[in-house]
This record gives C-alpha cells, sequence and structure tokens, in this order.
C-alpha cells in the first residue's frame, strides 16, 4: 500500500476516512458588515472554502443580485453596501446550508 492511500490526519485508509466530509460540514460561513473610512459601509463574507466554491463566479451573482459593488480575496467577499439580511437569503437560494450561515 502506498501511503498516498493513508489519510494523513486520522491515519485510516482513505476508503474508511471522513475528515474532509467532517471538515466540509464544520465550515461556517460568517457575514457581517462594518464600517470602512469615511463612514462607508461594507458586507463581509467570510469562511467560504475556494476548493468548493468558485469565489469569483460567487461575488458576481451576490453582486448582480444585490445590484452592488463589491470584490473577493482568499475565501472572503466584500460587498459595498449593508446587504447582510439580504445575503443569507441569497446565499441559500443558492444552494449552502441556511445552518452554517451566521448573521453576525
Ligand atoms: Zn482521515
Amino acid at each position: 500500500m502506498s501511503a498516498q492511500e493513508i489519510c494523513k490526519v486520522c491515519g485510516l485508509p482513505k476508503e474508511l476516512c471522513v475528515c474532509q466530509e467532517i471538515s466540509r460540514e464544520q465550515q461556517r460561513i460568517s457575514v457581517y458588515s462594518m464600517k470602512r473610512k469615511f463612514g462607508k459601509v461594507v458586507t463581509i463574507i467570510e469562511g467560504l472554502d475556494e476548493k468548493q466554491v468558485n469565489l469569483k463566479d460567487l461575488t458576481k451573482d451576490l453582486k448582480s443580485k444585490l445590484a452592488c459593488g463589491g470584490t473577493s480575496k482568499e475565501g472572503r467577499i466584500e460587498l459595498q453596501g449593508d446587504h447582510k439580511t439580504r445575503v443569507k437569503e441569497v446565499l441559500v437560494g443558492m444552494g449552502f446550508s441556511q445552518d452554517m450561515i451566521d448573521v453576525r
């Protein structure tokens, strides 16, 4: 058996290992708004796993659905304006789990 067939985290053979599933279930998305310089409000979405989510496409969708500007970087999306109440709705509509989205 080659070393690649054993999970490095739990030491079990890959076919028995559930480490990746667990980490997916534990992936929490945080949504909050904050004030930037000059009183500009932005909405931050954090905790997205770029291996599972195409961050660029998701940002594009959110921007068009919420009619705002925004950027994405390193698993984090920043939208212009306060959209935290609607962001959850939109994400759930896109297939994200409602229980995993924390709006702060
Ligand atoms: Zn494992």
